[in-house]
């Protein structure tokens, strides 16, 4: 079959300078993408353009538009990056149209590759890397990467009439609270962390910036967050002149455990975090209680706030966002903006229902997959999607703080996490909708397979799990259960993370306290056995023991040891022993994720980067 030409466009393209003595040059080119290679020509008139070079889509493993902060050394100048074999092709569009065009295009054409979890935003450049400062080309990406575009799946409003005029609002400054790509011509990319200059924010959804090589245009305001710590007004869970005794008031209303919000401490320029929670007194009791935070700042270097002292912010609505997510040594999590008037957190709940809610006349059920700590599960049709269904048993979890998270894990969205697609809340049970795989849960497929897997299969499957756990690891997301029992395998034998989070809302005592039968005891780092303090960094020791499990071929760790005894075995710094399939690369891997001090462990980007260079090649398995 012949291939199919996708685009064909004249652009610029910087040498790749293979070779450390090659010449930097920027050179008109025609850039054909068809179905199989990238090609580009050199125009020569008269004469049949030349062919100068070519790259088979199967080798290229990151395609991304760069953001610049240096000028541009040629009349192109919108940059795109496309990441193959080892080197790094820089091509330069006329516009912002034309560079989305062909970088939409080529994700779409190496969606399926094996492809980078992170890249670099910026360029190479003088010997590094401009966004990290890593001195090798080849170093792992300090960015994520979407192999589908963006990372958040949530449709935007449409752009504001670009002939608004702008208005400068006085130098405010404001950071970036993830990445942005801009999908027309008036808006520019974000890239997290970077600081902008404000220029218009009298749109409620799409503000004016202008980004450090001078470009205004326009970004989602709720992508972006006021540096200077004055402005919080627009975020629902900010009370302006509330004092302590009010702030206790109309939580105590309220009556919700988690219920919060920030206000204005009584020391000038200082933010106070109030929550309300119920606290287990020593009398077996919860007596409802309000606890009060500074939320502090450091004071050396750059700006960053706190509030439990291991965890520092470029900006608050990033702190709080953070603490949405994990107590990380609160009372309890932030869970529940509470607002003095009401009316915001109320509107933007409704705003946000038809993203989260499944339709119960569109979902279909069909027969029994299997039952988990929830319930049973079912295979189901939603929208033309082969879909699994939890339908949740009454009094097996916690419905309402459920359905307040959906919505977050329903933004969470990788390749390698089996999405939510939704909860359908109409009928009874409660049914949660999730993407369908169709070879089960990990520890049954290694199982099934025993004898038949490659050390190299073993390690793509890990590959894949700390691709999923990285990706959490940098959403701020604590899995909290992760074994291969929660890992699902899809129709083309890709390991998928699943059920991250979701013990937080299981009801059942024994599975929930360290003390009891069901708790994961064997998965458990030692801080979680001891104090329930979960982390990236405990998730990374599950990590170690899933490892074990994948080379083992899913048998059950200490498999003749009580949890007693394991934690006994922990205590006096025994670990598990090295599985016979896993080389001695593998095995140190995993001694480094049950290190006793959570922060002697990697994280998962880091080891991301290990299994990676363990000159591992995704074949396809079975
Ligand atoms: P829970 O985590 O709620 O305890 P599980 O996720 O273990 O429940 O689900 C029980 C079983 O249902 C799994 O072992 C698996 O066979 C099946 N299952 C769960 N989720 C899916 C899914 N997304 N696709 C296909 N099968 C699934």
């Amino acid at each position: 079959m012949f291939p199919r030409v996708i685009l064909k466009e004249m652009m610029i393209k910087k040498s790749q300078q293979k070779k450390i003595v090659s010449p930097c040059n920027y050179k008109e080119r025609v850039f054909v993408l068809d179905t199989q290679e990238l090609k580009y020509s050199e125009c020569r008139p008269g004469k049949k353009p030349m062919l100068k070079g070519c790259i088979p889509l199967f080798r290229i493993k990151c395609v991304e538009i760069v953001f610049c902060d240096v000028p541009i050394p040629c009349n192109y100048k919108y940059p795109f990056q496309v990441f193959h074999d080892n080197h790094y092709l820089y091509i330069f569009a006329p516009d912002n149209d034309c560079r989305q065009r062909w970088v939409r295009a080529l994700k779409e054409e190496t969606k399926n590759n094996n492809l980078v979890s992170k890249y670099h935003p910026n360029f190479w450049m003088d010997g590094k890397w401009r966004c990290c400062q890593q001195a090798d080309k080849l170093a792992a990406g300090c960015h994520v990467y979407y192999p589908e575009g963006e990372a958040s799946k949530k449709p935007l409003p449409k752009l504001p009439d670009s002939k608004m005029e702008l208005h400068n609002s006085g130098q405010l400054t404001v950071i970036a609270l993830q990445d942005y790509a801009p999908a027309n011509n008036d808006d520019i990319p974000l890239v997290k962390d970077e600081e902008y200059i404000l220029i218009d924010s009298n749109h409620a959804d799409w503000w004016a910036v202008q980004n450090g090589q001078g470009a205004i245009g326009f970004v989602p305001s709720t992508y972006v967050a006021e540096k200077s710590v004055k402005n919080f007004e627009r975020f629902e869970w900010y009370n302006k002149n509330i004092n302590r005794g009010e702030a206790e008031t109309l939580l105590k209303n309220e009556d919700r455990e988690g219920a919060f919000m920030v206000r204005d401490s009584s020391q000038a320029g200082v933010f106070t975090v109030s929550v309300f929670a119920k606290a287990l007194g020593s009398n077996g009791e919860r007596t409802p209680s309000v606890k009060h935070y500074q939320i502090r700042q450091t004071q050396t270097g750059k700006a960053a706030f706190y509030l439990a002292e291991n965890y520092l912010f470029n900006t608050i609505p990033q702190l709080i966002h953070y603490h949405q997510h994990n107590a990380a040594g609160l009372i309890t999590r932030l869970r529940h903006p509470v607002s003095r008037d009401g009316g915001c957190s109320q509107e933007l709940a409704d705003l946000s229902q038809d993203q989260w809610q499944v339709n119960p006349t569109e979902l279909v059920l069909g027969q029994e997959l299997g039952t988990g700590q929830f319930g049973r599960v079912l295979e189901g049709r939603w929208r033309e999607n082969k879909v699994a269904v939890k339908m949740v048993i009454e009094g097996c979890m916690s419905e309402e703080d459920f359905k307040e998270e959906a919505k977050v894990m329903m933004q969470l969205s990788h390749c390698k996490l089996v999405q939510l697609y939704g909860v359908c809340t109409q009928r009874s049970p409660l049914c949660l909708v999730f993407e369908f795989m169709d070879n089960g849960c990990l520890t049954d497929y290694l199982r099934a397979r025993k004898g038949r897997l490659s050390a190299d299969q073993l390690l793509g499957m890990c590959l894949d799990v700390s691709e999923g756990m990285m990706y959490l690891e940098s959403s701020n997301f604590i899995h909290r259960d992760l074994a291969a029992r929660n890992c699902l395998v899809s129709k083309n034998n890709e390991v998928k993370v699943s059920d991250f989070g979701m013990t937080r809302f299981v009801f059942d005592d024994q599975y929930t306290s360290s003390q009891c039968s069901k708790f994961p005891v064997k998965w458990s780092a030692p801080e979680v056995i001891r104090y329930c303090k979960f982390s990236s960094k405990s998730d990374i020791w599950s990590f170690g023991v899933l490892m074990w499990e994948v080379f083992t071929e899913g048998r059950l760790p200490y498999e003749h040891l009580s949890n007693a005894e394991v934690v006994e075995m922990l205590n006096k710094g025994l670990r598990l022993q090295k599985p016979r399939l896993a080389p001695h690369s593998v095995h140190i891997l995993m001694e480094w994720c049950w290190k006793e001090k959570p922060d002697d462990r990697p994280s998962f980007s880091l080891l991301l980067h290990e299994i990676g260079s363990l000159g591992h090649v995704k074949q396809p398995i079975c």
